[in-house]
């Protein structure tokens, strides 16, 4: 239990070592996102009541917002005619009495009794010439305690069920007293930056004096969590080059061109550069830990293929992993083709695989395609030279932990097509060497987009159904994203097998299947394959179906509340129909509840860079957006915002100057304790 003055090390504990939060109580809290105490006291108030003016009753007036303190004298409950309980009071100070009333609060008679001293706060009101309060904040005031929901600035924050703003104000309030006065900023640092100290930035967070005190506390914990995140990469990365010596796997330039002149296509020059990366980093002894981006259809299978082609030449195993089963199978596919002259024996390992069976087969195999249930086989990733992770960010943080603590270290390539602002990637990944993909291949075209108003839906039906009768084109339809997650909840199912039933009323002439997450694994297959085969006309899908699914058959998508997505989402999306570059469609719809502006939308119909629109997104509507706010695991700022590219850099520079002045952090040794802590915790991508 931690019922002292907080170290650094406290903070990163669970927020259930604190007394008085159960098991029950964490749970909820993972919800808004705590998980540690320095969670906790991270937790920004998205607002405070100005509860600061404190009256008598005779001088308050009304329609003045007021904490008041004196006594309850009077109390009773009163029944209504409808099922409400009126809970009324009398309150009296030294100048006068007033009415209190609260609805459904039985409760509150014997908190509130007769005798009881207590501040209140709300708006002063008047009803039928009466002057009162209707449902106060109240606390009883005891000796010697401050107030902590009345009588100043209070916070009021993000809630979840049977966590509120009073009850985060009463475990926060304890806790900032425990908070130690040492600060790991150096004073250097903190007066070149106009900082405040860390002890009163979090206690003025919570509970300023005023509004500018409150912007403080923000720019001073901002500063922190960028330049800790920072200084975390900055020594991963160190520590990731001093790792146990890999195999190096070194192509010579015949190799090299072996490989590429093997292809059914000619590389487009970022493809190129990004090979030279990565044969570069497999050339040396250091494992490789680079990120790949590159918008969907921008050619990362093959920059894949090449890692694998390495370690043929070298007789070693490789491995690549995918979010899907589907997915796995189709890298399967490809990477056959592909791999298939240089001496490629491929294994698939799906949780659904024969290999458990057949144990034999994968030891034969010299490239390992499967999904995550290929981190249950740790002996065979530890012979892996090089793993690849296809779409990084639907792997939990686990899993990539399963990966990191391999005793041998494999080169290690993460790709992934969400578009990634650079500054945004150089903050939360900086401990990664970066790639991107800039550049689509030739002749590939995104699809025409459009924003379809609510008054031309019945003809986008009607343009769809000719399209199919007429040029045999086949359609996803994308249902409504009912929340933000990437796990399909079954409200989500329902409301797609609802407009699924729907769909197939306005296109009684063509034949429709829905496709989603619940399926079995066979089910879904036999979907798609019917699908690809053009037996179906119409796949209707759940939003998060299937991430990078190919289906190039598709040539026309319809997304449904398409306002609820991130344009880099739709962006996403939409790249996966005319993948054979025949004539595409995006048809956007947005709901009846949207707001009557398109403008954000509209960037679709002319924009076609994924990270332009990635940038865009940031700008107007948050880093949450980038991902939906389930992957928030990847954008853990609390306080400090993504889109804040100055201070990002300011604070990178101020990192790396630290560093440079004392390279292990001995010259700042507070820092470096608090540090050591984030480090020890730290699970970052790869
Ligand atoms: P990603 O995984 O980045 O979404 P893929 O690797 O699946 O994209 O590539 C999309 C399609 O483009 C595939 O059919 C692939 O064969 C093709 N392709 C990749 N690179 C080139 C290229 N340089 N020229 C022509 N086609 C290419
Ligand atoms: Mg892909």
């Amino acid at each position: 239990m931690v019922t002292n003055r907080l170290t650094f090390e406290d903070l990163e504990k669970p927020v259930a070592s604190l007394p008085l939060i159960g098991p029950a109580t964490a749970k909820r809290l993972e919800k808004i996102n705590i998980f540690t105490i320095a969670d906790l006291l991270l937790h920004p108030p998205h607002r405070y009541h100005d509860f600061s003016h404190i009256v008598t009753i005779a001088t308050a007036k009304v329609g003045d917002t007021v904490t008041i303190q004196g006594e309850i004298t009077k109390s009773l409950m009163l029944p209504t005619r409808s099922r409400v309980t009126l809970q009324k009071f009398t309150f009296t100070d030294t100048t006068g009495s007033i009415d209190i009333t609260y609805f459904n609060q039985p409760y509150l008679l014997s908190t509130l009794r007769r005798g009881t001293e207590v501040s209140l706060a709300g708006v002063i009101e008047s009803h039928r010439g009466k002057v009162g309060l209707v449902s106060p904040e109240y606390e009883i005031i005891k000796p010697n305690q401050p107030l902590l929901h009345t009588g100043r600035l209070i916070p009021q924050y993000p809630e979840t069920k049977g966590v509120s703003s009073k009850w985060l104000r009463s475990r926060l309030a304890p806790l900032l007293s425990l908070l130690p006065s040492i600060d790991p900023l150096p004073e250097t640092l903190r007066q070149k930056h106009e900082l405040i100290p860390w002890k009163e930035a979090l206690s003025s967070l919570h509970y300023p004096q005023n509004e500018s005190q409150a912007l403080k506390a923000r720019a001073r914990l901002a500063f922190d969590e960028l330049i800790f995140l920072h200084l975390k990469s900055l020594l991963l990365k160190k520590r990731w080059q001093r790792r146990p010596a890999t195999t190096a796997l070194p192509l010579t330039d015949t190799e090299v061109s072996l490989f590429v002149k093997s292809l059914p296509f000619t590389l487009t020059s970022a493809q190129h550069r990004v090979i030279e990366e990565i044969r570069h980093d497999l050339s040396r002894v250091i494992p490789m830990n680079r990120l790949l981006e590159g918008d969907v259809g921008s050619g990362k299978t093959v920059i894949a293929a090449f890692s694998l082609f390495a370690a043929l030449r070298h007789q070693k195993l490789g491995v690549i992993m995918a979010p899907t089963q589907i997915l796995a199978h189709q890298h399967a596919q490809t990477l056959k083709e592909i791999l298939k002259p240089f001496g490629a024996r491929i294994a698939s390992v799906t949780s659904g695989s024969k290999l458990k069976v057949y144990p034999e087969r994968s030891r034969r195999a010299n490239i390992l395609v499967g999904t995550h249930a290929l981190l249950h086989r740790q002996l065979l990733l530890q012979r892996a030279a090089v793993t690849i992770v296809d779409e990084q960010h639907r792997f939990g943080v686990a899993q990539r932990a399963a990966l990191k603590n391999l005793k041998s270290t494999p080169h290690q390539l993460t790709m992934t097509a969400t578009p990634i602002p650079r500054t945004v990637a150089l903050t939360l990944y900086g401990n990664l060497d970066l790639s991107f993909l800039d550049e689509s291949p030739p002749g590939k075209r995104l699809p025409k987009t459009w924003v379809v108003p609510r008054f031309k839906r019945p003809n986008a039906y009607h343009w769809i159904e000719d399209r199919v009768l007429k040029h045999h084109d086949q359609v996803f339809i994308v249902c409504p994203l009912i929340e933000s997650s990437t796990k399909e909840s079954m409200l989500q199912i329902k409301a797609a097998t609802a407009e699924f039933q729907n769909l197939k009323k306005i296109f009684p002439q063509l034949s429709l299947d829905l496709l989603h997450g619940r399926l079995k694994a066979k089910e879904k297959t036999a979907i798609i394959h019917r699908f690809s085969r053009g037996l179906t006309h119409i796949l209707v899908t759940t939003p998060v179906v299937e991430v990078g699914l190919d289906i190039p058959a598709a040539s026309i998508m319809l997304i449904e509340a398409a306002e609820r997505f991130g344009l880099a989402s739709l962006h996403q999306l939409r790249g996966r129909i005319g993948r054979r570059n025949q004539d595409s469609f995006c048809l956007l719809f947005p709901s009846d509840s949207a707001p009557p502006t398109t403008h954000r939308l509209k960037l679709l119909e002319t924009e076609t860079s994924g990270m332009k629109l990635a940038e865009a997104d940031l700008k107007l509507r948050g880093p949450g957006e980038l991902y939906g706010t389930s992957q928030s695991g990847f954008f853990s700022l609390k306080i400090a915002a993504l889109s804040n590219t100055p201070l990002i850099k300011l604070t990178k520079t101020a990192a790396e100057k630290l560093l440079h002045h004392s390279p292990s952090l001995t010259k700042y040794p507070l820092l470096k304790q608090k540090l050591n802590v984030l480090l020890d915790q730290a699970v970052v991508p790869n």
